[in-house]
Protein backbone atom coordinates (compact mmCIF):
# COMPACT_ATOMS: atom_id res chain seq x y z
CA UNK A 1 0.00 0.00 0.00
CA UNK A 2 2.88 2.29 0.88
CA UNK A 3 5.06 1.81 -2.21
CA UNK A 4 4.47 5.26 -3.79
CA UNK A 5 7.18 7.56 -2.35
CA UNK A 6 4.33 10.24 -3.43
CA UNK A 7 0.66 9.64 -4.43
CA UNK A 8 -1.83 12.44 -5.74
CA UNK A 9 -5.66 11.92 -5.88
CA UNK A 10 -8.08 14.48 -7.53
CA UNK A 11 -6.32 17.29 -6.58
CA UNK A 12 -7.58 20.66 -7.06
CA UNK A 13 -6.43 24.13 -6.10
CA UNK A 14 -8.84 26.98 -6.36
CA UNK A 15 -7.10 30.53 -5.46
CA UNK A 16 -9.02 33.18 -3.40
CA UNK A 17 -10.29 35.21 -6.59
CA UNK A 18 -11.53 32.53 -8.51
CA UNK A 19 -7.98 31.01 -10.31
CA UNK A 20 -7.98 27.22 -10.89
CA UNK A 21 -4.33 26.44 -10.55
CA UNK A 22 -4.93 22.51 -10.15
CA UNK A 23 -8.05 20.57 -11.65
CA UNK A 24 -8.55 17.22 -10.54
CA UNK A 25 -4.67 16.22 -10.88
CA UNK A 26 -4.07 12.42 -9.70
CA UNK A 27 -0.69 10.74 -9.90
CA UNK A 28 1.99 7.95 -8.57
CA UNK A 29 5.61 9.19 -8.36
CA UNK A 30 7.07 5.47 -7.33
CA UNK A 31 9.71 4.98 -4.95
CA UNK A 32 13.30 4.89 -6.23
CA UNK A 33 12.56 6.96 -9.14
CA UNK A 34 13.74 10.42 -11.02
CA UNK A 35 10.10 11.92 -11.75
CA UNK A 36 9.82 14.79 -14.21
CA UNK A 37 7.00 17.42 -13.80
CA UNK A 38 7.03 19.33 -16.92
CA UNK A 39 4.36 22.28 -18.02
CA UNK A 40 4.61 25.84 -19.26
CA UNK A 41 4.39 28.90 -16.95
CA UNK A 42 1.17 29.04 -15.32
CA UNK A 43 0.69 25.20 -15.32
CA UNK A 44 -0.05 24.73 -11.59
CA UNK A 45 3.68 22.58 -10.77
CA UNK A 46 4.54 25.20 -8.08
CA UNK A 47 1.20 24.78 -6.39
CA UNK A 48 1.32 21.40 -6.90
CA UNK A 49 4.87 21.60 -4.97
CA UNK A 50 3.87 23.78 -2.35
CA UNK A 51 0.48 22.01 -1.28
CA UNK A 52 2.97 19.07 -0.91
CA UNK A 53 5.05 21.21 1.48
CA UNK A 54 2.29 22.21 3.16
CA UNK A 55 2.16 25.70 1.94
CA UNK A 56 -0.65 25.97 -0.04
CA UNK A 57 -4.27 24.43 1.20
CA UNK A 58 -5.46 22.72 -1.33
CA UNK A 59 -9.20 22.61 -1.96
CA UNK A 60 -9.87 19.22 -2.24
CA UNK A 61 -7.80 15.94 -2.92
CA UNK A 62 -6.01 13.97 -0.94
CA UNK A 63 -1.70 13.42 -1.27
CA UNK A 64 0.10 11.53 0.62
CA UNK A 65 3.80 11.57 1.10
CA UNK A 66 5.57 7.97 1.83
CA UNK A 67 2.41 6.88 3.10
CA UNK A 68 1.58 10.08 4.91
CA UNK A 69 -1.48 11.82 4.09
CA UNK A 70 -0.68 15.00 4.70
CA UNK A 71 -3.86 16.45 6.20
CA UNK A 72 -3.99 13.21 8.31
CA UNK A 73 -0.22 13.15 9.37
CA UNK A 74 0.85 16.50 8.30
CA UNK A 75 4.48 16.00 10.37
CA UNK A 76 5.55 12.38 9.22
CA UNK A 77 4.61 13.97 5.71
CA UNK A 78 6.92 16.88 5.98
CA UNK A 79 9.55 14.83 7.49
CA UNK A 80 9.72 12.48 5.08
CA UNK A 81 10.16 15.39 2.08
CA UNK A 82 12.65 17.77 1.41
CA UNK A 83 11.92 20.53 -1.23
CA UNK A 84 14.39 23.01 -2.83
CA UNK A 85 12.97 25.69 -3.95
CA UNK A 86 13.56 27.90 -6.75
CA UNK A 87 14.52 31.13 -5.13
CA UNK A 88 17.74 31.78 -3.58
CA UNK A 89 16.91 32.82 0.01
CA UNK A 90 19.90 32.90 2.69
CA UNK A 91 20.83 35.31 5.33
CA UNK A 92 23.99 36.42 4.42
CA UNK A 93 25.58 36.59 7.86
CA UNK A 94 25.42 32.84 8.09
CA UNK A 95 28.03 30.05 6.84
CA UNK A 96 26.57 27.32 4.88
CA UNK A 97 27.68 24.71 8.25
CA UNK A 98 26.00 27.53 10.22
CA UNK A 99 22.72 27.27 7.52
CA UNK A 100 22.95 23.53 8.07
CA UNK A 101 22.24 23.51 11.13
CA UNK A 102 20.00 25.58 11.35
CA UNK A 103 17.72 24.01 9.38
CA UNK A 104 18.41 20.71 11.19
CA UNK A 105 16.95 22.41 14.12
CA UNK A 106 13.87 23.16 12.44
CA UNK A 107 13.67 19.76 11.36
CA UNK A 108 14.55 18.53 15.08
CA UNK A 109 17.75 16.57 13.79
CA UNK A 110 19.30 15.74 17.08
CA UNK A 111 22.54 17.22 17.39
CA UNK A 112 24.64 13.86 17.33
CA UNK A 113 22.43 13.08 14.43
CA UNK A 114 23.26 16.05 12.17
CA UNK A 115 25.48 15.58 9.11
CA UNK A 116 26.36 18.86 7.91
CA UNK A 117 29.84 18.45 7.08
CA UNK A 118 29.18 15.31 4.84
CA UNK A 119 26.50 17.09 3.13
CA UNK A 120 28.84 20.15 2.25
CA UNK A 121 31.25 17.37 0.95
CA UNK A 122 28.55 15.93 -1.41
CA UNK A 123 27.43 19.28 -2.90
CA UNK A 124 31.42 20.30 -2.76
CA UNK A 125 30.84 22.59 -0.64
CA UNK A 126 33.34 21.60 2.51
CA UNK A 127 35.77 23.91 2.17
CA UNK A 128 33.47 27.18 2.24
CA UNK A 129 31.82 25.59 4.97
CA UNK A 130 32.48 28.52 7.17
CA UNK A 131 32.38 31.33 4.62
CA UNK A 132 29.66 34.02 4.48
CA UNK A 133 27.08 32.96 2.54
CA UNK A 134 27.08 36.40 0.27
CA UNK A 135 30.27 35.24 -0.64
CA UNK A 136 29.23 31.86 -1.83
CA UNK A 137 28.65 32.31 -5.86
CA UNK A 138 25.02 31.31 -7.29
CA UNK A 139 26.33 28.01 -8.04
CA UNK A 140 27.33 27.74 -4.42
CA UNK A 141 24.34 28.90 -3.21
CA UNK A 142 22.13 26.42 -5.15
CA UNK A 143 24.11 23.65 -3.97
CA UNK A 144 23.51 24.92 -0.16
CA UNK A 145 20.05 24.86 -1.03
CA UNK A 146 20.13 20.99 -1.94
CA UNK A 147 21.92 20.12 0.92
CA UNK A 148 19.66 22.25 3.08
CA UNK A 149 16.78 20.15 1.71
CA UNK A 150 18.37 16.73 2.63
CA UNK A 151 19.60 17.87 6.54
CA UNK A 152 16.60 15.67 7.78
CA UNK A 153 17.58 12.29 5.70
CA UNK A 154 14.18 12.50 3.58
CA UNK A 155 13.42 9.72 1.19
CA UNK A 156 11.97 11.78 -1.13
CA UNK A 157 13.62 15.14 -2.73
CA UNK A 158 11.90 17.90 -5.13
CA UNK A 159 13.47 20.27 -7.07
CA UNK A 160 11.76 23.33 -8.38
CA UNK A 161 13.38 24.27 -11.41
CA UNK A 162 16.57 26.45 -10.89
CA UNK A 163 15.50 28.72 -13.74
CA UNK A 164 16.95 32.30 -13.63
CA UNK A 165 20.95 32.33 -13.47
CA UNK A 166 21.60 29.12 -13.55
CA UNK A 167 24.42 28.33 -16.48
CA UNK A 168 25.48 25.20 -18.01
CA UNK A 169 28.08 23.69 -16.10
CA UNK A 170 25.89 24.45 -12.90
CA UNK A 171 23.13 22.43 -14.05
CA UNK A 172 25.44 19.82 -15.06
CA UNK A 173 26.78 19.87 -11.48
CA UNK A 174 23.52 19.72 -10.03
CA UNK A 175 22.03 16.54 -11.72
CA UNK A 176 25.17 14.72 -11.43
CA UNK A 177 24.67 14.89 -7.81
CA UNK A 178 20.16 14.50 -8.25
CA UNK A 179 21.46 11.14 -9.89
CA UNK A 180 23.94 10.72 -7.19
CA UNK A 181 21.38 11.16 -4.64
CA UNK A 182 18.88 8.83 -6.72
CA UNK A 183 21.50 5.72 -6.58
CA UNK A 184 21.61 6.10 -3.09
CA UNK A 185 18.02 5.13 -3.11
CA UNK A 186 16.30 8.62 -2.98
CA UNK A 187 13.21 9.52 -5.19
CA UNK A 188 13.88 12.74 -6.79
CA UNK A 189 11.21 14.81 -8.40
CA UNK A 190 12.50 17.80 -10.58
CA UNK A 191 10.14 20.43 -12.48
CA UNK A 192 11.98 21.39 -15.76
CA UNK A 193 11.38 23.50 -18.71
CA UNK A 194 14.13 21.26 -20.64
CA UNK A 195 12.77 18.11 -22.43
CA UNK A 196 16.25 17.06 -23.30
CA UNK A 197 17.11 17.70 -20.01
CA UNK A 198 14.03 15.28 -18.47
CA UNK A 199 14.43 12.81 -21.06
CA UNK A 200 18.03 12.29 -20.14
CA UNK A 201 17.55 12.60 -16.06
CA UNK A 202 14.10 11.06 -15.73
CA UNK A 203 12.14 7.49 -15.97
CA UNK A 204 8.37 8.87 -15.62
CA UNK A 205 7.40 12.37 -17.03
CA UNK A 206 4.40 13.87 -16.29
CA UNK A 207 2.84 17.17 -17.96
CA UNK A 208 0.65 19.80 -16.54
CA UNK A 209 -0.52 22.49 -18.41
CA UNK A 210 -3.71 24.46 -17.38
CA UNK A 211 -4.18 22.98 -13.86
CA UNK A 212 -4.79 19.64 -15.58
CA UNK A 213 -2.27 16.50 -16.01
CA UNK A 214 -2.21 16.00 -19.81
CA UNK A 215 0.20 13.03 -19.22
CA UNK A 216 2.20 10.56 -17.06
CA UNK A 217 3.83 7.77 -19.00
CA UNK A 218 7.62 6.43 -18.83
CA UNK A 219 10.30 8.37 -20.61
CA UNK A 220 10.80 5.81 -23.16
CA UNK A 221 7.03 5.95 -24.08
CA UNK A 222 6.88 9.49 -24.82
CA UNK A 223 9.91 9.03 -26.63
CA UNK A 224 8.79 6.06 -28.88
CA UNK A 225 6.27 8.78 -29.59
CA UNK A 226 9.00 11.22 -31.32
CA UNK A 227 9.94 8.32 -33.31
CA UNK A 228 6.76 8.38 -34.96
CA UNK A 229 6.47 10.52 -38.56
CA UNK A 230 3.13 11.31 -40.29
CA UNK A 231 2.74 11.08 -44.04
CA UNK A 232 -0.68 12.91 -45.30
CA UNK A 233 -1.88 11.48 -48.55
CA UNK A 234 -4.51 13.04 -50.86
CA UNK A 235 -5.77 10.76 -53.76
CA UNK A 236 -7.03 10.28 -56.68
CA UNK A 237 -10.44 9.33 -55.50
CA UNK A 238 -12.38 8.85 -51.84
CA UNK A 239 -11.29 6.20 -49.65
CA UNK A 240 -14.10 3.76 -48.73
CA UNK A 241 -11.60 1.40 -46.40
CA UNK A 242 -9.27 2.25 -43.92
CA UNK A 243 -5.86 0.76 -45.40
CA UNK A 244 -4.20 -1.60 -42.82
CA UNK A 245 -0.53 -2.03 -42.78
CA UNK A 246 1.72 -3.51 -39.29
CA UNK A 247 4.15 -0.91 -39.83
CA UNK A 248 1.19 1.76 -39.14
CA UNK A 249 0.43 3.34 -35.60
CA UNK A 250 -2.88 4.86 -36.58
CA UNK A 251 -4.66 5.66 -39.98
CA UNK A 252 -7.05 9.02 -39.85
CA UNK A 253 -9.18 9.99 -42.38
CA UNK A 254 -9.27 13.75 -42.68
CA UNK A 255 -11.69 13.94 -45.43
CA UNK A 256 -12.90 11.73 -48.05
CA UNK A 257 -9.55 11.44 -50.08
CA UNK A 258 -7.57 12.56 -47.58
CA UNK A 259 -5.46 10.09 -44.93
CA UNK A 260 -2.95 10.71 -42.91
CA UNK A 261 -0.60 7.67 -41.39
CA UNK A 262 1.22 7.82 -38.31
CA UNK A 263 3.95 5.26 -38.82
CA UNK A 264 7.07 4.40 -36.89
CA UNK A 265 9.90 5.50 -38.49
CA UNK A 266 12.26 3.30 -37.48
CA UNK A 267 10.22 0.37 -39.18
CA UNK A 268 9.79 2.03 -41.89
CA UNK A 269 10.54 4.85 -44.66
CA UNK A 270 7.67 7.51 -46.10
CA UNK A 271 8.77 5.52 -49.57
CA UNK A 272 7.84 2.60 -48.22
CA UNK A 273 4.80 4.06 -46.87
CA UNK A 274 3.65 5.37 -50.38
CA UNK A 275 4.85 1.76 -51.88
CA UNK A 276 2.22 -0.06 -49.78
CA UNK A 277 -0.78 2.63 -50.19
CA UNK A 278 -0.16 2.05 -54.26
CA UNK A 279 -0.15 -1.69 -53.72
CA UNK A 280 -3.50 -1.16 -52.37
CA UNK A 281 -4.50 -0.24 -55.76
CA UNK A 282 -5.02 3.74 -54.44
CA UNK A 283 -3.52 6.53 -56.73
CA UNK A 284 -1.64 9.41 -54.70
CA UNK A 285 -1.48 12.96 -56.03
CA UNK A 286 -0.13 14.55 -52.75
CA UNK A 287 1.91 13.95 -49.97
CA UNK A 288 3.37 16.29 -47.37
CA UNK A 289 5.62 14.52 -44.07
CA UNK A 290 5.92 15.76 -40.68
CA UNK A 291 7.95 14.48 -38.11
CA UNK A 292 7.68 14.81 -34.07
CA UNK A 293 9.90 15.63 -32.18
CA UNK A 294 9.63 15.82 -27.98
CA UNK A 295 9.21 19.39 -28.48
CA UNK A 296 6.39 18.34 -30.76
CA UNK A 297 4.55 16.34 -28.61
CA UNK A 298 5.08 18.77 -25.99
CA UNK A 299 3.52 21.47 -27.58
CA UNK A 300 0.34 19.07 -29.12
CA UNK A 301 -0.03 17.87 -25.68
CA UNK A 302 0.03 21.39 -24.07
CA UNK A 303 -2.10 23.17 -26.77
CA UNK A 304 -4.30 20.30 -26.84
CA UNK A 305 -5.52 20.48 -23.81
CA UNK A 306 -5.70 24.29 -24.29
P1 LIG B 1 3.89 27.10 -12.49
O1 LIG B 1 4.67 26.79 -11.26
O2 LIG B 1 3.63 25.91 -13.34
O3 LIG B 1 4.45 28.24 -13.28
P2 LIG B 1 1.87 28.12 -10.62
O4 LIG B 1 1.46 26.99 -9.78
O5 LIG B 1 2.84 29.09 -10.07
O6 LIG B 1 2.40 27.56 -12.03
O7 LIG B 1 0.58 28.93 -11.06
C1 LIG B 1 -0.60 28.32 -11.59
C2 LIG B 1 -1.68 29.39 -11.77
O8 LIG B 1 -2.14 29.83 -10.50
C3 LIG B 1 -1.20 30.62 -12.50
O9 LIG B 1 -2.24 31.08 -13.31
C4 LIG B 1 -0.89 31.58 -11.38
O10 LIG B 1 -1.05 32.90 -11.82
C5 LIG B 1 -1.94 31.23 -10.37
N1 LIG B 1 -1.47 31.48 -8.98
C6 LIG B 1 -0.35 31.05 -8.40
N2 LIG B 1 -0.24 31.44 -7.12
C7 LIG B 1 -1.36 32.17 -6.88
C8 LIG B 1 -1.87 32.88 -5.73
N3 LIG B 1 -1.20 32.90 -4.58
N4 LIG B 1 -3.06 33.51 -5.86
C9 LIG B 1 -3.74 33.50 -7.03
N5 LIG B 1 -3.33 32.86 -8.13
C10 LIG B 1 -2.15 32.21 -8.07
Amino acid sequence: MTENAISIQNLSKIYAGGKQALDNVSFNVERGTIFGLLGPNGAGKSTLINTLAGLVKKTSGTASIWGFDIDDNPRNAKANIGIVPQEIMFDPFFTPRESLELQAGLYGVPKSQRRSMELLKAVRLDDKADAYARTLSGGMKRRLLVAKAMVHSPPVIILDEPTAGVDIELRQQLWEYVVELNNQGVTVVLTTHYLEEAEQLCDQIAIINHGKLITNQPTKELINMAREKIVRLTLENDIIETPIHDAFEKVEMIAGSTLEITYNKDKMNAGEVLSVIQSMGLNIVDVTTKEADLEDIFLSLTSNAA
